[in-house]
């Protein structure tokens, strides 16, 4: 299927790109390493008039420690999630979730910032961004503002951006001492879109877990972190993680071609308590 023609302009930076997009409106979207838009534009499903190259400004790139933070740059790839050194000691989840993503083709070229724009369900990074309370800073260009990642997905595929913003960058907290971390996912083959993921953090002290973070990808429009479950966890020992995670009430998670809802639920048991299980075992090894 061929797509419809679209105008491609290169914005020389942000705020170039913002004024792009505020002058063509409704028409125009962002682009950065096509990953996701292209394929969206080749089966018609998003029909862009002008399409704005951000891949190439200079701003929202790096990745920075800033005072108990990570800065993170929306044109950060995938790839340089990975191997981060930085990320692999401060925040070790992000990595860990970027090597599920897609293939080397898709690590190479896919951002941070195009994944929480595109905010598909299922997406690894929305989803251990939602874990960690990550914040994410937005701007259209003259002012810029900080949404919390839980709150940034609205329904299916859409999110708080308005039509003249673009994601700068991701901050997210440095793991402290004591924390563990874990993520784990189910997809039908290696870099498929995850039927499930689910990643955990959790602080344990003498033999009890003092504090849990716990959040699904798969199982609604957008990544849902676990607080009952969470509160259910204080001072549990390893052996009680297990009973006190439950059934997981309160999910609903739809049925599709890749799994029925059923089957969904099951999986978010298993694969909350697998994380949580080996947070655990990681909390007691930092301790
Ligand atoms: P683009 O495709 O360039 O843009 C995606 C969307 O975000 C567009 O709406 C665009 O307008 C918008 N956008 C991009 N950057 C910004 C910005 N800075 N600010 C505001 N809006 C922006 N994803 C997963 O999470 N897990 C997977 O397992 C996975 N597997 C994949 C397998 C294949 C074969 C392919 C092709 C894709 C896969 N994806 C997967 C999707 C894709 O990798 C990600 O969504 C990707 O990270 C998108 O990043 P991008 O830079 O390519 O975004």
């Amino acid at each position: 299927m061929y797509s419809r023609r679209f105008q491609y302009v290169r914005a020389q930076s942000l705020g170039d790109a913002c004024d792009m997009l505020r002058r063509h409106g409704d028409g125009a979207k962002v682009i950065a390493g096509g990953q996701s838009l292209l394929p969206m534009v080749n089966v018609g499903l998003v029909t862009p008039e002008v399409v704005v190259d951000i891949s190439r400004v200079p701003e929202a790139r790096g990745l920075a420690r800033d005072d108990g933070f990570v800065v993170i740059g929306a044109l950060n790839t995938h790839r340089e999630l990975m191997t981060s050194e930085l990320l692999q000691a401060d925040q070790p989840l992000i990595p860990a979730a970027a090597s599920h993503i897609g293939n080397d083709r898709v690590r190479n070229r896919g951002t941070l910032g195009g994944s929480l724009a595109h905010s598909d369900p299922a997406g690894e990074l929305p989803l251990v961004m939602t874990a960690i309370s990550a914040m994410y800073e937005v701007t259209d260009g003259s002012s810029t503002r900080e949404v919390k990642a839980e709150e940034f997905a609205t329904s299916f595929l859409t999110t708080q951006l308005e039509p003249d913003e673009v994601v700068v960058a991701a901050r997210v907290p440095v793991l402290g001492p004591g924390w563990g971390w874990s993520f784990c996912e189910m997809s039908r083959r290696k870099g498929d879109f995850a039927v499930v993921a689910a990643a955990a953090l959790v602080r344990s002290a003498g033999g009890a877990l003092v504090e849990a973070r716990l959040a699904l990808g798969g199982v609604a429009d957008h990544p849902v972190r676990l607080g009952a479950v969470e509160a259910a966890l204080a001072g549990a020992t390893y052996d009680e993680i297990g009973p006190r995670v439950g059934a997981i009430e309160g999910i609903r998670p739809l049925s599709d071609t890749n799994a029925s809802g059923e089957y969904r639920r099951h999986l978010s048991r298993v694969l909350a308590v697998r994380a949580l299980e080996e947070a655990y075992r990681r909390s007691e090894e930092v301790e």
